[in-house]
């Protein structure tokens, strides 16, 4: 997707800053973040929410949630804990159109998750 921005940033033509590549996923501090940690972990192909995933996508997703956990242990926030989102669609509140997991640490964090 030419004006996705995640699809930039997975072909460096904006910046990040990256924390773990390998072929299928990438992960990189989110601009503006709402933790101490706030990493998102996006598959480098583009896939716009959840609900676009195939069967055949069970193997990214395992990485990304893989990668995840692999970069808490490396930033140190294992032990204490931390929280793992998905937004999905409009009602989940997911803004950038492209599938990120966000991983979100270094505090105790709220769940103020409630209609509006
Ligand atoms: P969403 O609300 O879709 O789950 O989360 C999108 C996230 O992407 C937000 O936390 C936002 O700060 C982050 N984000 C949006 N644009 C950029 C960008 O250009 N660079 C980085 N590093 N993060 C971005
Ligand atoms: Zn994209």
């Amino acid at each position: 997707m030419s004006d996705c921005i995640f699809c930039k940033i997975a072909k460096k033509e904006i910046p990040a800053e990256f924390l773990y590549e390998d072929e299928l996923v990438l992960a990189f501090k989110d601009v503006k973040p709402i933790a101490p940690v706030h990493v998102l972990i996006i598959p480098k192909r583009h896939i716009e929410s959840i609900v676009n995933l195939r069967k055949a996508d069970e193997l990214l997703v395992g990485r990304m949630v893989m990668a995840a956990k692999d970069l808490a242990e490396k930033l140190q926030i294992s032990k204490k804990g931390y929280k793992l989102l998905f937004r999905v669609g409009e009602q989940g509140g997911q803004e950038v159109p492209h599938v990120h997991l966000h991983l979100l640490g270094g505090a105790k964090l709220s769940e103020n998750i409630r209609p509006i």
